[in-house]
């Protein structure tokens, strides 16, 4: 079979691997215990799957307009500018099955052949994925430890060139757990001022966050809005992954674009998805605080148990839910250590290396999984290791 080139510039998102091989071993009769996972165990709420048939029953059966529902683009728009203070309109939103399209759309619209895009790395691997298969440059922004994972505002400053057409921000971020403070997406903003530069900041985690971490979106800057693309989504703050649910906030240039790259791929965006979307961002929002409580205990006992391994260190993520242990210490290699923790010890992480080259010496562990659990894997990763 001849494939076109453009394929094998494709990367992956591993978490769906490991996923799949875990089940194999489940299937084998092996118990894994899965701390590999970037999506909530909590059940969407049930106001929310109230609304969904409600919306079958009303006749949400067909079509919508690729954009989305105008009743849902609206109540979106009002979120977005209550939660970010500034003023988006309805029109400024796209719909689409899933934060990740907004990735794909973004590029597809503004990268081609010599545009550079700075992302962080590690950082989610769909980024640097889909810089390459528009045929961008991928140019990483490494996040390091000593830096408490914090972008290193006089590193980043020195990627910045002519060709630099767009920045990637994600805060709270995935696979860090780390916030970007105001400060620094300030001094971010005042280097590409007078730059042509668009940012794609991905906030799909902007509702998670413990010890008042701030989401502080880099379109709230002067001069930022229109340049800023802001994917959010439905998916992490509902529990609502299945249901395929996320948005862009876009300038009115490249909503017409980013529309006609939805008409060409999946027409539009789930209709009744679309309308249990407005119950999530309308109705009582208990669930999403008993859910963010609940993660806050589980990152306490996780990051004092990794820390309890021989080998293992791990600095304290003050959003999403993911922690990020530094195993160098153990004398394996990121990939080398995921592996044998599946195989041998039944718990499944993911390497630091599927979140970019500069993850090398870490794992990815995620604690949507309970107390108990997360308690078991520790031990089962102790007594491996010993
Ligand atoms: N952005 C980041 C940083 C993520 O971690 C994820 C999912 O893991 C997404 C976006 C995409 O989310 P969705 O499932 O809504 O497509």
């Amino acid at each position: 079979m001849q494939l076109a080139d453009r394929v094998f510039r494709l990367g992956t998102e591993t978490a769906f691997e490991v996923l799949a091989r875990a089940r194999k071993l489940e299937a084998e009769g092996k118990k894994i215990i899965h701390l590999q996972i970037g999506e909530p165990d909590f059940t969407t709420p049930k106001n929310i799957c109230d609304a969904a048939i409600k919306a079958i029953q009303n006749g949400y059966t067909h079509y919508t307009p690729a954009a989305g529902i105008m009743e849902v683009r609206k109540v979106i728009a009002d979120y977005v500018s209550r939660t970010r203070e500034i003023n988006v309109s309805p029109e400024n939103v796209v719909i689409t099955p899933g934060g990740k399209p907004i990735m794909f759309y973004t590029m597809l619209a503004l990268i081609g052949k010599g545009d550079e895009v700075i992302y962080p790395n590690p950082g989610f691997p769909i980024y640097e994925s889909m810089i390459n298969f528009a045929g961008g440059t991928a140019v990483p922004l490494p996040l390091r430890e000593e830096n408490n994972f914090d972008i290193d505002v006089n590193e980043f400053e020195k990627l910045v060139t002519n060709r630099t057409k767009l920045v990637i921000i994600n805060s709270p971020g995935n696979p860090t757990g780390r916030t970007i403070s105001k400060k620094d997406i300030e001094k971010i903003a005042e280097m590409l001022k007078n730059k042509d530069t668009y940012i794609l900041s991905d906030e799909i985690y902007s509702r998670i966050l413990y010890d008042n971490a701030e989401c502080f979106s880099i379109s709230k800057i002067d001069g930022f809005k229109d340049r800023t693309i802001i994917l959010d989504g439905f998916s992490k703050t509902y529990a609502m992954t299945g249901w395929r649910a996320g948005y862009g906030i876009f300038n009115t240039d490249l909503v017409p674009i980013i529309s006609k790259l939805m008409v060409n791929s999946n027409s539009c965006t789930n209709a009744i998805t679309q309308m249990a979307c407005i119950e999530a961002l309308t109705g009582p929002q208990t669930e999403v605080d008993k859910m963010v409580a609940e993660f806050k205990k589980r990152r306490e006992v996780l990051v004092k148990g990794l820390n309890s391994i021989p080998g293992f260190s791990c600095l304290t993520p003050n959003g999403a839910f993911y922690a990020f242990p530094n195993i160098s210490k153990t004398g394996y290699k990121s990939k080398a250590l995921a592996d044998k923790l599946l195989l041998e010890a039944g718990v499944a992480t993911l390497a630091g290396t599927s979140f970019g080259k500069f993850g090398e010496g870490y794992l990815r562990v995620s604690y949507a999984n309970s107390i108990e659990n997360i308690n078991l894997a520790i031990e089962k990763i102790k007594d491996n290791l010993k």
